[in-house]
């Protein structure tokens, strides 16, 4: 779960320069269909500065994107300096859904978000998504510095190989990662996605092993235990719905004795869930401890 933009934003900025993330109006400039699962919405307008200083650092980046209601034609979203409070005393049925998404790719005035269209039940920034029509707008908490908490793929020197394990959910992230990945890395990789049809290409210099998965997130976890990983020192980067997230992680620490820290590990939904209670659930365990 991301909740580090808005847990920033709160803070008064020492340097205004420097804060890490910022509003951007995103306007739908087209959208493209990538798979029978995933849509991808480039925004951008052209040339109206509303992305100036949008600032990816790449590989997983998340961003905030405050959405309307089914119904609503804009998103209700105040954006001052006091936007936190203003933003939880509104009525939830008419403020903007808060959603977590990924930045799948920035060039000069454009971004691209690549939306799970789920149905089953569908929520409401998976609606907004099947029905975006260009000159449509969001408003995204984004980064404003590509060295920002947004960016979770960190793996530190010395790192032999990766294991990158996802669900259509993090399909973007992970695409994003591999992308980026410098030539010849040894990876591995397990994505499970709804349809067969959904196993995009991924464009990669990486030496990366990509096998895809239908089927239930079980098999994920299936398929890595039954893995045979190469020597060396690991690094894995492990995104989806929180259930299969949880498995994977607790297969790598504790049966392969990965060291935690070389682990990130980040439930991006939950089954059953929408991502408000979900996000409820998570600050309620770490209160917890
Ligand atoms: C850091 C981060 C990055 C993310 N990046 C992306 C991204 O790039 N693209 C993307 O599509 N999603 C991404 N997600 C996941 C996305 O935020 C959730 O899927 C979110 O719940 C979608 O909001 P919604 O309004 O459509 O559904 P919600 O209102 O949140 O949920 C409604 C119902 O749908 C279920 N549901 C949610 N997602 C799915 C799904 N994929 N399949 C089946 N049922 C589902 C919920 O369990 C709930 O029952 C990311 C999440 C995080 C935390």
């Amino acid at each position: 779960m991301t909740t580090e933009p808005t847990a920033q934003t709160e803070e008064p900025a020492a340097d205004a320069a420097a804060e890490p993330f910022r509003f951007f109006r995103l306007e739908v400039a087209r959208t493209e269909r990538l798979s029978p699962t995933l849509l991808r919405i480039t925004f951008g307008a052209d040339g109206d500065g509303s992305l100036d200083g949008f600032a990816s650092g790449g590989f997983d980046q998340s961003l905030s994107l405050f959405l309307p209601h089914p119904g609503q034609a804009e998103p209700v979203m105040p954006t001052g300096p006091d936007w936190f409070q203003e933003y939880r005393a509104l009525d939830p049925g008419v403020r903007a859904v808060l959603r977590s998404y990924t930045v799948r790719a920035q060039r000069p005035g454009e971004v691209d978000i690549d939306f799970v269209l789920h149905t089953d039940p569908a929520g409401p920034a998976a609606q907004w998504a099947s029905e975006a029509e260009p000159g449509d707008w969001i408003i995204a908490l984004g980064p404003a510095v590509p060295d920002n908490t947004g960016v979770r793929f960190r793996p530190p020197e010395g790192t032999d190989f990766v294991i990158v394990a996802a669900d259509e959910t993090a399909l973007p992230a992970a695409a994003a990662i591999l992308q980026a990945l410098p030539e010849g890395q040894p990876a591995k990789v397990w994505i499970r996605v709804p349809h067969t049809d959904d196993a995009i290409k991924l464009d990669t210099a990486a030496d990366a092993e990509i096998t895809w998965l239908t089927g239930a997130t079980g098999g994920v976890v299936d398929a890595l235990r039954a893995a045979e990983l190469p020597e060396g020192t690991p690094y894995a980067w492990l995104a989806g719905e929180a259930g299969m997230v949880r498995e994977l992680r607790r297969q790598l620490v504790r049966e392969r004795k990965f060291d935690r820290r070389a682990v990130a590990f980040t439930g991006y939904w939950r089954r059953g869930a929408s991502e408000d209670q979900f996000r409820y659930e998570a600050e309620d365990t770490d209160a917890e401890g």
